[in-house]
């Protein structure tokens, strides 16, 4: 099985690429009959790609690296022809970034993501994993979105996220391709870019300065532990059915005002780190998934509760800051 993971320099496609290698000579870490597997990372390398995140496999001999861009047409096309499988996490992924240049959301989650699709058509690729997120949906006061909930994204990072869901299922359903989709909650642990709320808030913690939280810290997040993330894509890599949606989530939502304290504790510091900030434009009150369909369907089940999670990803930043202090200088990685 030859997979291509674009966006696999990154913080959840590089999970996916040290999992994907960790049983020699398997594609599944629980399944080791399931074949050979070679994999082929496709990165652009972007402020938030770093090869770093690769090092714990980068001599591996299943393992290659192309550093190129997604919506580079003849590059894709020279690398998807030789894979059978595409798992797709290549984006631009923060709101934040979004809110003041969605340009290269556009291009990248949209543009990029066609590229790669009408290369799957082309080349006759067997299977198309998009990586997704359950921010396509807006804000849910109550209850959980399923899989058939309408898209009502709010930021351009989700639209353009939205869009690209649509491309991936229309090329399901126009020309056969098999695609499937998947859509998670926050992740979180090692390697993510110091930008996003824990990994930003606990490296300002161990410098000892304060932490942003965005206006009353009332807005509820789900979140799911990266490695539990992945295991679920490989599930739905392996056993979902195309042209279908599935959620991935952690059965955790917290407020950020509760995520805060519990990282505040995990660094041993009061609440006077903390510092009301003005809120997001457009920022989503509560997103919330119903995962059954995953569990029912592929046995999907996230087994790294929060707070053990939580605390080995504190641990991984303390140990770590050789990883992310030159991100935050703003250092090329
Ligand atoms: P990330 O920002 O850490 O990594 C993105 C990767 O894509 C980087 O390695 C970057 O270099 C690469 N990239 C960006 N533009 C590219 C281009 N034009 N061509 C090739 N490579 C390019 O993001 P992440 O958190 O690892 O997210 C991965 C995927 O998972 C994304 O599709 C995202 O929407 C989705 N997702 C993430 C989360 C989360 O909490 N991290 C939640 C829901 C969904």
């Amino acid at each position: 099985m030859r997979i291509l993971v674009t966006g696999g320099a990154g913080f959840v496609g590089s999970e996916y690429v040290r999992m994907l290698l960790s049983v020699p000579g398997s594609t599944h870490p629980d399944d080791p009959s399931v074949g050979p597997v070679a994999v082929t990372v496709l990165d652009k390398l972007t402020y938030s790609g770093n090869l770093q995140n690769l090092a714990a496999v980068r001599h591996d001999p299943r393992l290659r690296v192309v550093r190129g861009d997604i919506c580079d047409t003849d590059l894709v096309n020279e690398v998807v022809a030789r894979h059978d499988v595409i798992v797709h996490f290549a984006a631009e992924t923060h709101v934040d970034r979004s809110v003041h240049d969605a340009q290269p959301f556009v291009t990248t989650n949209v543009v990029g993501s066609q590229t790669l699709l009408d290369a799957a058509l082309r080349h006759g690729a067997r299977r198309f994993v998009h990586v997704s997120t359950d921010e396509v949906y807006g804000s849910i006061d109550e209850g959980s979105w399923t899989e058939d909930t309408p898209l009502s994204p709010s930021s351009p990072y989700s639209a353009s996220k939205a869009g690209s869901d649509l491309l991936a299922l229309a090329y399901h359903r126009t020309h056969g391709l098999d695609v499937v989709v998947t859509r998670c909650s926050n992740n979180y642990g090692a390697y993510q870019f110091p930008e996003k709320i824990i990994p930003l808030f606990v490296t300002n913690l161990l410098d000892g300065g304060t932490v942003p939280l965005y206006g009353d810290g009332g807005n509820v997040r789900d979140w799911l532990h990266v490695h539990d993330h992945c295991v679920g894509i490989a599930l739905v890599q392996e056993k979902g059915r195309a042209g279908e949606v599935y959620h991935l989530g952690g059965g955790t939502e917290l407020t950020n005002w509760e995520l805060t304290v519990r990282l505040l504790e995990a660094c041993a510091v009061g609440p006077d780190r903390v510092v009301r900030v003005e809120d997001r434009k457009g920022h989503d009150r509560r997103y919330s998934l119903d995962t059954s369909k995953a569990s029912s369907e592929l046995g999907y089940a996230p087994r790294i509760d929060l707070e053990r999670g939580l605390t080995q990803t504190v641990q991984w930043y303390r140990d770590n800051r050789s990883w992310w202090e030159p991100l935050k200088a703003g250092a090329t990685p």
